[in-house]
């Protein structure tokens, strides 16, 4: 159940719907919006009793929730959320770039990437510490060491660190050496992992899994916020299909798909999403088109010496070019309100 208060409700009005939310046994999760705060209710098994609380003063009302999701949904805040991280955000106006190589693989390799994304303009630097690799024999990151060499780019730079957690304990790690953990497609339906990090701090990218459907990507969502953490950015880096000529099928659509339904930013992920150099660029300039709130963009200084994914990265000369165009896109989509 959803409680939605009046826009002159006052902070007991709210505090006491809250205090009966927990005395039923329930935890609230209180989203203040620009004309309403709502209260999302979680914990329940069965339908909640709406009486109690349509008599309480500063109620507007309160709504049975049909869909599977709660938390993630446009019922519960209407406008977009905008996740901050430190002074940067993903979801406002500004298009958000996050860049980097798929593995941190050295600091002169770190290093001279992050100098091309600092000049860019992006505020956000990608690298993998801990790799999610299908063959066990294949370069698996170097853990923590490559943790240690992003908070190195993170203070030489003033880039924010966006970063694989694998595991649970990969959660605490980020933790301390990242400002954003990112949930990778493989774990997408890791519950204990996703129950983690909606216990962190740090805001949560969540990639689509390999084969999920809208309601379950979405549902991984909650499964975060359901904790507490309301700091979600939804990922579309492509699924499984029968094509041959990419290595997965970027769904576009999705992009739209879960504006409709969610309060989230949106981004996309052109590397993964098709798996090779020359499409990431068109691809990318598509995600842009249809609405994403930014980019996660794999890119190397030496793509043919990449420890992983060197076929999809971009030279540093290639990201520089997309930058600009990707801008030029979104300005035309999203112009600037007048003032
Ligand atoms: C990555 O970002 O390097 C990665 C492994 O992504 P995904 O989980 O989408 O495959
Ligand atoms: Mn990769």
């Amino acid at each position: 159940m959803l409680i939605v208060m009046k826009t002159d409700a006052t902070e007991s009005d709210i505090a006491e719907v809250e205090r009966l939310i927990t005395e039923m046994g329930f935890r609230p999760h209180t989203m203040p919006g620009a004309s309403r705060t709502a209260i999302g209710i979680t914990g329940n098994q069965g339908p909640v009793d709406v009486m109690p609380f349509e008599s309480l003063p500063g109620v507007a009302e309160a709504i049975r929730v049909t869909k599977p999701y709660k938390l993630v949904s446009l019922d519960l805040r209407p406008e977009k959320t905008v996740v901050r991280v430190g002074d940067a955000e993903i979801g406002g106006d500004e298009l958000a770039i996050i860049a980097g190589p798929c593995a941190v693989e050295s600091r002169e390799q770190l290093f001279e990437i992050a100098e091309a994304v600092r000049r860019s303009g992006a505020r956000f630097f990608r690298g993998g510490a801990f790799k999610p690799r299908t063959s066990p024999y294949a370069f698996q990151g170097l853990g923590e060491e490559g943790l240690k060499l992003l908070a190195e780019v993170r203070e030489a730079f003033n880039l924010k660190i966006v970063t694989e957690a694998l595991d649970e304990s990969g959660v605490d790690l980020v933790e301390r050496y990242g400002d954003v953990i990112q949930i990778g497609a493989r774990n997408m339906q890791n519950f204990s992992l996703l129950r983690r990090a909606g216990r962190s701090h740090l805001p949560v990218l969540l990639k689509r899994g390999l084969s999920a459907m809208l309601d379950e990507w979405l549902l991984a969502a909650e499964y975060v916020m359901a904790e507490g953490n309301y700091n979600v950015i939804m990922c579309e880096r492509g699924v499984r299909t029968f094509a041959q000529h990419t290595r997965n099928t970027l769904d576009l659509a999705a992009i739209p798909a879960v504006r409709r339904i969610s309060h989230l930013p949106v981004l996309v992920d052109p590397s993964h999403g098709t798996g090779k150099n020359y499409m990431v660029t068109p691809l990318a300039r598509a995600g842009v088109a249809v609405g994403a709130d930014g980019l996660i963009v794999e890119i190397h200084n030496h793509p043919e010496r990449a420890l992983s994914d060197g076929a999809q990265a971009l030279t540093l000369e290639q990201y520089e070019q997309l930058v600009s165009e990707v801008r030029a896109i979104h300005d035309v989509i999203a112009p600037a309100p007048v003032s």
